[in-house]
């Protein structure tokens, strides 16, 4: 039988399905926006689970960061409470 690479959800018991997927990182107090991960996603609730081999991928590439392939503008707001 052929490992699962992905274990059932950790919060929910059902079955976690490979997308490609977004990831942000923060790192040294800059934000690196890496597309199309690798990554399981929880059919119910969304969670995200990375095998430790794109985890350790992301750290070599955060180690020693290529030209990016494109740059975002974000836009940035203070937080004000809105409530009232
Ligand atoms: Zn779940």
């Amino acid at each position: 039988m052929m490992k699962k690479k992905y274990s059932d959800c950790f919060y929910c018991g059902v079955v976690v399905e490979e997308r490609l997927m977004p990831r942000e990182v923060r790192w040294e107090g800059r934000l690196f926006v890496f597309e199309n991960v690798p990554m399981g996603v929880c059919t119910q609730c969304g969670e995200k689970f990375l095998v430790p081999q794109v985890a350790k991928s992301i750290d070599s590439m955060l180690q020693r960061p290529r030209k990016p392939t494109k740059t975002l503008a974000v836009p940035v707001h203070e937080y004000k409470s809105d409530v009232v």
